[in-house]
C-alpha cells in the first residue's frame, strides 16, 4: 500500500542518533533537546520552543498555559484531528464548534465573528461569556489543517475584542507561510507534532512555541513535573512528564535540517496532482494567494456519493487515500458541545478524499496515483 505520508532518513539521521546513544543520554537530559529546541524557534520565528513528547501533549500544554480551566468552553474547528479538542477536555473544558472556511480548510473569521457577536458578552472582568450558559470561553485554537494556513491574522483580530487567547495547532503546517511569515505568530502558543506521519519526525514528539517568556517559562516548568529543585526533589504544582527524550531530539535535528528540501518536493506533487486532476475535472485544494503551504497532504474532492466507493476502489488498489478527519460534533463524548453552523465543515468531509503525499513519491507514482482516481471518479 503506498502511504498517505511516509518519513524518509538519511544518514544524518542515523549517526545523530547514533552518536545519543553512544554518548549515553538518552533520556530527557542531555545535549540535543535544547539544540532541538533552538533550531525549532528559529525555524519558525518563535521566541522559545519548549519540546516535548507528543504534539498532544503540547496542546494539553498550551490550553494550561492560557489559563483554561474546568468548566470553560474552547471555541474549535470539528474538523479536525480530536487531538486538540481533548487537549482541552483535559482541561476540565467543553469545545464550543466553529464552522471552517472553503478557501483555507481552517477556522472560517466571519463564522467566527458571526458566533461571538450573536452568542457572547463581556462580563464586569472583561471577559468573554457565552451568553445562554454563562459559562466563560477560556481559549480558541485554531488548526492550520493539511499544512494550509487558516487565516490566523483575521481569526486574532476577532479574538481579541473578546480577551481570548489564541492556540495555533501547526502540527501539520511546519514550513509552511502566511503572508511571508512562518505559521504560529499569532497565537499565544504555537503547538507542533513530531509523529512519524508528519514532514518532520521524531518517532514520537511534539513542541510548544511561544513569544511570551512567562508563558514558556509556565509551559516548560508543566511538561517537567513542576520541579522547581532539581536535587532536593521539589515540586511546586502538579504537572505533567511531557518533556522530550533526547533520542528523538537527535532524529528532529536531523530531520529539520531537511526541511526547506522537504516543502519543494510537497509543492511540486501538488502542482502534478492539480494538473492532472482539473484536466478530468476533478477539484483539487489549493492554497490562497497570501499562502505557501506545505501541501502536507494532497486532498482531491469528489461527489459525495461517490466518495466512499472511491475510497475502497483506490485502497483495493494499493493506495492508501483516506477521508478527511470525521467531524469532532459527531464524536459520542462532543455530541451535545454547543456549536455555531458546521454546514461547510459537514460538506467538506462528505467530498474530500486525502491523497498519497511523501515527499519522495515519483512523478510517476503521482500520476499513476491521480490516472486512478479519474477511472474511479
Ligand atoms: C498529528 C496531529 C496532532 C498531534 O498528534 P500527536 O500524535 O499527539 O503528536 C494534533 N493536531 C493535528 C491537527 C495533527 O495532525
Amino acid at each position: 500500500m503506498i502511504p498517505l505520508h511516509e518519513p524518509r532518513f538519511s544518514r544524518d539521521e542515523v549517526s545523530l542518533v547514533s552518536e545519543a546513544v553512544a554518548s549515553g543520554w538518552v533520556s530527557t537530559g542531555g545535549a540535543l533537546v535544547g539544540e532541538f529546541e533552538h533550531a525549532l524557534a528559529a525555524k519558525c520565528g518563535a521566541g522559545h520552543a519548549i519540546a516535548v513528547c507528543n504534539g498532544t501533549a503540547a496542546l494539553h500544554l498550551a490550553f494550561l498555559a492560557a489559563g483554561v480551566r474546568p468548566g470553560d468552553l474552547v471555541l474549535a474547528p470539528s474538523l479536525t484531528f480530536i487531538a486538540a479538542i481533548n487537549g482541552a477536555v483535559y482541561c476540565g473544558a467543553e469545545p464550543c464548534f466553529v464552522d471552517v472556511d472553503r478557501a483555507t480548510l481552517g477556522m472560517c473569521p466571519a463564522a467566527l465573528e458571526e458566533f461571538l457577536s450573536a452568542n457572547a458578552d463581556l462580563d464586569d472582568a472583561g471577559q468573554a461569556i457565552l451568553r445562554e450558559t454563562g459559562r466563560r470561553i477560556g481559549a480558541c485554537v485554531i488548526v492550520h489543517l493539511m499544512g494550509h494556513p487558516a487565516d490566523a491574522a483575521a481569526i486574532a483580530t476577532t479574538l481579541r475584542k473578546y480577551g481570548i487567547p489564541l492556540i495555533e495547532d501547526g502540527s501539520e503546517s511546519l514550513g509552511s507561510l502566511a503572508r511571508g511569515a512562518p505559521v504560529g505568530g499569532h497565537g499565544l502558543v504555537h503547538t507542533l507534532s513530531f509523529n512519524g506521519n508528519k514532514i518532520v519526525t521524531t518517532g514520537g514528539g511534539g513542541a510548544a512555541l511561544t513569544d511570551d517568556e512567562a508563558v514558556a517559562k509556565k509551559l516548560r516548568h508543566l511538561s517537567t513535573q513542576g520541579k522547581s529543585d532539581e536535587l532536593y526533589y521539589r515540586h511546586d504544582v502538579v504537572g505533567y512528564n511531557y518533556r522530550m527524550p533526547n533520542v528523538n531530539a537527535a532524529l528532529g535535528l536531523a530531520q529539520l535540517a531537511h526541511i526547506d528540501q522537504a516543502v519543494e518536493s510537497k509543492r511540486k506533487i501538488a502542482d502534478r496532482y492539480y494538473e492532472t486532476l482539473v484536466a478530468a475535472g476533478i477539484k483539487t485544494f489549493v492554497e490562497q494567494d497570501w499562502a505557501r503551504s506545505n501541501y502536507w497532504l494532497n486532498v482531491a474532492f469528489v461527489q459525495p456519493d461517490r466518495r466512499d466507493s472511491v475510497i475502497r476502489g483506490m485502497r483495493d488498489a494499493g493506495i492508501g487515500v483516506r477521508p478527511l478527519f470525521a467531524a469532532n460534533h459527531e464524536h459520542p463524548m462532543y455530541n451535545d458541545a454547543p456549536r455555531g453552523s458546521l454546514d461547510t465543515t459537514v460538506d467538506l468531509i462528505a467530498r474530500a478524499v486525502c491523497l498519497p503525499s511523501s515527499p519522495h513519491l515519483s512523478e510517476q507514482e503521482v500520476s499513476s496515483i491521480a490516472a486512478k482516481l479519474v477511472a474511479l471518479v
